[in-house]
């Protein structure tokens, strides 16, 4: 097994809330320095069983925005494993000004050979994958965002018996893999709350066709679709991480939680609810972020 399970599970620390309402956060973002968060989990069977097959020449290609966390760690872990990765990039005007970008710069110095296509190559993304593994039978082609049933199942190792003490399960979304992992492993009592960090109408079908149960809700952020970064959640990331010492990214986890505040004070939760989110990583999005917010003239994320 290349990735394996550690001994010790990541920490569930409460922020500490002056209601009847108890919140929690699990720390799946320190499960690995480079391979974060849910994207750990959701490569776990997928890595794992490609490798028991024993390729001769192990080659992972996988998909991904300029800022994608998925990108980041399929090429920490080809550099980690020594297999081969090459990363298909969407937007071809990257070509001249990748070495800009801390997440595609880190991708090419991990040894992932980069790929940019257009926004329309991109979104044909199921032809491509198809002409690329008639082209490499033996590589491993790992979808967008790293979801699909091999993920889903990687999610479970995110729940145990601590986590059955709570009566909602919260996560940010993107693909949906995640909150599909979470919807259908939790236990019948508790309830998914997916907080979305794309605007994407199909979301909402897709889930269910990996879960095939309906315990979940999807929530808007309100902060913004994909990417797009609002002052008001880089104050909330930056008090966050001074109240409490726990660092967000502003793709996911950021405005989960801001979500997840504004739930608690709208009266969305009962009383005496326990509420359980995950930190599902993503922080080395923050430099990246910066960057933008810097050229922008903007508060940055501390
Ligand atoms: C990728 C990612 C998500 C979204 O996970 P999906 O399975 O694609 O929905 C959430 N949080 C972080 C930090 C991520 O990197």
């Amino acid at each position: 097994m290349f990735l394996t399970i550690p001994s010790q599970p990541v920490p569930i620390q409460e922020i500490p809330l002056d209601k009847n309402i108890k919140l929690f956060i699990k720390r799946e973002d320190l499960i690995h320095p480079l391979i974060s968060g849910n994207k750990y989990w959701k490569l776990f069977y997928n890595i794992n069983k490609y490798l028991e097959q024993n390729p001769k020449n192990p080659f992972l290609i996988t998909f991904g925005g300029a800022f994608s966390n998925h990108i980041a760690a399929v090429a920490a872990l080809g550099k980690l494993a020594g297999i081969s990765t090459l990363g298909i990039i969407r937007g071809e005007e990257l070509i001249s000004k990748w070495k800009d970008n801390p997440t595609l710069l880190f991708a090419s110095r991990n040894k992932m050979n980069l790929k940019f296509i257009t926004r329309e190559e991109y979104r044909n993304k199921e032809k491509l994958t198809e002409f690329l593994q008639h082209e490499f039978p033996e590589a491993l082609v790992i979808p967008e965002g790293g979801t699909n049933q091999d993920a889903v199942e990687g999610v479970k190792m995110m729940l145990n018996d601590d986590t059955k003490d709570f009566d909602y399960l919260c996560t940010a979304v993107g693909t949906g893999g995640t909150i599909a992992g979470i919807s259908k492993h939790c236990e019948e009592y508790q309830k998914v709350i997916g907080i979305k960090a794309v605007e994407d109408s199909s979301l909402e079908d897709k889930i269910f066709g990996l879960t095939l149960k309906r315990n979940f809700n999807l929530i808007d952020s309100g902060l913004g679709g994909y990417g797009k970064i609002k002052d008001e959640n880089v104050l909330f990331i930056n008090n966050f991480k001074e109240k409490y010492d726990i660092p967000l990214d502003p793709v996911y986890t950021g405005k989960m939680m801001q979500k997840v505040f504004e739930l608690i004070d709208e009266g969305y939760f009962p009383e005496k609810s326990r509420i359980l989110c995950f930190h599902t990583g993503g922080l080395q999005g923050i430099e990246g972020a910066n960057m933008l917010l810097i050229q922008q003239k903007r508060e940055i994320i501390i």
